[in-house]
């Protein structure tokens, strides 16, 4: 039993066998074979190893390119490893001895020799993981073929574990089938743990190393309350976390029972609680778990796990179906916000060398017109079916905020012309989630109807700190000084300029910031729906008194660590049962 710990995203208990993948999606499931398959399975890994040898031939013999001596330098050393006669008698042996399958084999010793590795200090040493890796999937491609399995076509129940996710693997995945995610990589507001969250999937990031430790068919236990994976856990550990997974939902049962009372604090002020949502069927989910309206629609998400570009249609479609759920309540759709992360399948952009810097959001929205007025028209047509805001990401200038007013005027012409209805007075809000927009909120706020803090954005650009970056998660925090300081500038000069403000960053679903938020002069919260139930029984359980004195402290402190002790242990005494 190993147990590794991480930085929990999303809550819930899952035990489950695990399924590994890798950035290909290939699963190796431990797969048992019978006594009498031994000897296919042997001869395939032979196949393998020579398909593989006669692959890497081929291409260090291409005449040298430019870097191409170090790339041969590379090849040579994956030659030599694949020639070497005990690496291939190693997982031979695995095959006879454990009577598994050979590709189960391949990975099994392949990662136990990447292990020993990357537990070297040295560096060059422990980067040679890297290689080990590289030709345990060169020797998957031959074992799999075209027999790679397609991780959204699941059968039973699994927990995935991987190095890194893509957004747009996670948001592919069978909520029926997938039970937990466990990842080396990823920060709290990444985007695949945005997802796993929305999805309501227990997850656990940043666990650094644990996909070398686990093998496909190992049982896992993921909490992500705690931020700990266990790696083949014995009964005993087993049985209490049984335990501990019904008590979590007997709790969450509870909590779903206040759906109905309003998000109130005990001296009467009125919260609106709205729901953050990347697909339109999750506007049930919002309304179910007791929220107002969809405060951020993440619409990228129509642009991934598919290979052509949405039809205005296809836009209008899941705008129609979002509004639908909340007829009379706001529904504010993001216009898409590709790019950094998270790209289409085709990837139209080539990679960037700082994608969070680059050619993301608005700024690709501006530079590709049509793709963008494709989704305004989808957007303010179905305007008329309900309250229907318009938001534009990554903002950071005034120019852009004009630029984006004026394309808009001009697809609502477009419309016009064509006698197409729509609400001439939709309210365009922006996201305030870069310094630059942060610190010029009074000049923007005079050209919109509303803004929202995009606090995971805002942190990792206030901060430096890239926001999936697990080797510097630590420094990445909403109770930095630098960071409260720009909320709270943006927060003055929207009252000053009276337009209305929410916030929908990862933030405001973090139960110790709450008090902080309302104290700030926050009343308008949007998060992720399961998250909903928990922040309004906060909510229902502090005084606006608790809050300012909260946020008065806080706003002379200088460190991070003072703050969030300070913010952990003042929850504590409001709400002792939750924390
Ligand atoms: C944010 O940056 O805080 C935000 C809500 O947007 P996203 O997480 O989609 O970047
Ligand atoms: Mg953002």
């Amino acid at each position: 039993m190993e147990i590794k710990k991480g930085i929990a995203v999303s809550p819930g208990i899952s035990i489950a066998k695990s399924l590994v993948i890798d950035a290909e999606d290939y699963r190796i499931p431990r797969r048992e074979i019978m006594p009498s398959q031994r000897l296919v399975e042997t001869q395939r890994v032979r196949n393998a190893f020579k398909d593989a040898i006669s692959e890497l031939t081929k291409i260090e013999a291409v005449p040298k390119q430019p870097e191409g001596g170090k790339i041969k330098d590379i090849f040579a050393v994956h030659l030599r490893f694949l020639h070497d006669r005990s690496l291939r008698k190693r997982i031979t042996d695995l095959v006879h001895s454990d009577l598994v399958s050979a590709e189960y084999a391949v990975s099994a010793a392949m990662r136990e020799i990447a292990s020993h590795f990357t537990s070297v200090k040295d560096a060059y040493i422990s980067e040679r993981a890297a290689d080990i890796y590289d030709i345990e999937r060169r020797l998957l491609r031959q074992l799999l073929g075209k027999k790679r399995e397609d991780i959204e076509h699941l059968t039973e129940e699994v927990a995935i574990v991987a190095r890194e996710l893509s957004p747009t693997q996670a948001a592919g995945f069978n909520k029926e089938f997938v039970k937990g995610i466990a990842t080396d990589a990823g920060g709290r507001t990444s985007h695949t743990a945005i997802v796993a969250r929305s999805l309501g999937i227990p997850a656990v990031v940043a666990l650094e190393d644990l996909t070398e430790t686990v093998s496909g068919g190992d049982t896992v236990i993921i909490d992500g309350n705690r931020g700990i994976v266990i790696v083949n856990p014995d009964e005993e550990t087993i049985r209490q976390y049984e335990e501990y997974s019904r008590d979590f939902l007997e709790l969450e049962h509870k909590l779903d029972s206040i759906r109905e009372k309003p998000a109130i604090t005990r001296d009467g002020t009125k919260i609106t609680l709205l729901g953050n949502i990347e697909f339109p069927d999750e506007a049930e989910l919002v309304l179910r778990k007791g929220g107002e309206g969809i405060g951020l629609y993440r619409t990228e998400f129509l642009y991934l796990n598919r290979t052509t570009e949405p039809s205005e249609q296809d836009h209008h479609e899941a705008y129609a179906e979002t509004v639908g759920v909340f007829k009379d309540r706001p529904v504010i759709i993001r216009t898409m916000d590709l790019g950094a992360d998270k790209y289409t399948q085709s990837r139209r952009f080539a990679p960037e060398p700082n994608p969070f810097l680059g050619l993301r959001s608005i700024r690709f929205c501006l530079q590709n017109i049509m793709m963008f007025k494709t989704q305004l028209r989808a957007i303010l047509r179905a305007s008329v079916l309900g309250q229907v805001k318009i938001m534009f990401p990554l903002i950071t200038n005034l120019q852009e905020v004009m630029q984006v007013k004026f394309i808009l005027r001009d697809v609502m012409e477009d419309l016009d012309e064509e006698s197409i209805p729509y609400n001439r007075d939709i309210e365009i809000g922006i996201m305030i989630e870069t310094p630059s927009a942060a610190l010029t909120a009074y000049t923007l706020a005079r050209e919109v109807g509303f803004f929202s803090l995009g606090t995971n954005d805002l942190i990792q650009y206030a901060l430096a700190v890239d926001r999936g970056n697990e080797l510097v998660s630590m420094l990445y925090s909403a109770a930095d000084p630098a960071v409260l300081r720009l909320i709270r500038t943006v927060l003055q000069d929207a009252h000053k300029a009276q337009i209305d403000i929410s916030i929908c960053g990862e933030m405001a679903s973090e139960p110790e910031y709450i008090m902080l938020l309302l104290g700030m002069g926050v009343r308008t919260i949007s998060i992720a729906p399961p998250m909903i139930p928990e922040i309004k029984q906060i909510i229902r359980s502090v005084t606006m008194e608790n809050c300012n004195n909260v946020a008065r402290e806080v706003l002379t402190m200088n460190t991070e660590r003072q703050i969030s002790n300070y913010l952990r242990n003042a929850a504590r005494k409001i709400l002792p049962e939750a924390f």
